[in-house]
């Protein structure tokens, strides 16, 4: 069987990535970026760039969005020149940005006018899981949306999950999250407890990462800390944002984030220092700078 043509709108860090996997699996595959130049080594590799994602959607069987927030995936759906203008019917639209259930649910009822089949199907892993098909897709939608998707799920991810309707995928996503960045700067405060009270970090950080404390997420800010790299896998404005949203689904259903909402101030602060180009795990690097310095 002939593989689907699929579209990717948006080549950020994980677009560039899922992109670039298709294309390795010999699919052929459309791009778009707003800021074109993004666009320049997919095209080395065989991708179709185009100028909006209209002209990009046109002639797709699949069309995957990856992009920063709610006001991105409304551009590149609805904007001028939007997904949605040159999308055929009976198009699959595959939503992959963490996004929020209400922008996700309008989404979806735009898409079901023009006939078309839609999955809100944001993801779990970073870049390295992106460019070689790890990720793991967490799925809202009918059941006929994720059983059309599966071909291109099964290349671009270890796994996929169908969670329920529409907005399903969106919420867990968010749900996931807030509770990785809580445990990002819960590890962070207990380094900067542990330099200003003259513990030896190395045997503390090994001491938590092997005791109950060491979740994967721990462990994974561990390993960061330890080789002092903090180029961006995902980047620490993306998490405020993710947070933030979860904090409103939180409120939109009568449920307090007390820790999401701490989280938040503790990346704000980063960001306001000056951390937004790098991975949201330097969120530790901020705060043990800052205890260090005050
Ligand atoms: P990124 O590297 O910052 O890329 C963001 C993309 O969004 C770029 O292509 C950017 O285009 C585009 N964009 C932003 N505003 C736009 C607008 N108004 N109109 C059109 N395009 C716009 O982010 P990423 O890490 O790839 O993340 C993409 C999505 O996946 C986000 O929702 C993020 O939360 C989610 N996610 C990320 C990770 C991760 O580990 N990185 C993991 C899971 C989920 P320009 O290049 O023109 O700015």
């Amino acid at each position: 069987m002939s593989k689907p043509r699929v579209a990717i709108l948006g080549l950020g860090i994980m677009g560039s990535g899922m992109a670039g996997r298709l294309l390795s699996q010999g699919f052929p595959v459309s791009v778009f970026n707003r800021n074109p130049e993004k666009a320049r080594p997919l095209a080395e590799r065989g991708g179709f760039v185009q100028n909006s994602p209209r002209q990009a959607a046109t002639g797709s069987d699949v069309i995957i969005s990856m992009v920063s927030d709610d006001h991105a995936s409304r551009e590149v759906w609805l904007g001028a020149n939007g997904a949605l203008a040159g999308s055929r019917r009976g198009t699959l639209l595959i939503e992959s940005s963490t996004l929020t259930v209400g922008w996700v649910k309008e989404l979806a009822a735009e898409a079901e006018k023009q006939g078309c089949d839609f999955l809100d199907a944001p993801v779990t892993g970073t870049k390295p899981h992106a460019e070689s098909g790890q990720l793991f897709f967490l799925a809202g939608g009918s059941d006929q949306a994720f059983e059309r998707a599966r071909p291109v799920f099964s290349v671009l991810g270890r796994d996929a999950i169908h969670l329920g309707p529409v907005g399903s995928g969106a919420l867990m996503k968010l749900v996931n999250n807030f509770l990785a960045a809580v445990h990002t700067v819960s590890f962070a405060e207990a380094l900067a407890l542990i330099d200003a009270g003259g513990l030896n970090r190395e045997k503390a950080i090994s001491i938590l990462s092997e005791g109950v404390p060491g979740s994967p997420m721990v462990k994974r800010v561990a390993a960061r800390i330890a080789s002092g790299d903090f180029s961006p896998h995902f980047l620490m404005p993306l998490m405020a944002k993710d947070i933030a949203y979860a904090i409103q689904e939180g409120s939109e259903r009568h449920v307090d984030l007390g820790t999401a909402t701490a989280a938040l101030r503790i990346f704000q602060q980063a960001l306001d220092a000056g951390y937004g180009g790098k991975d949201f795990t330097a969120v530790a690097q901020a705060l043990t700078a800052e205890k260090v310095h005050n």
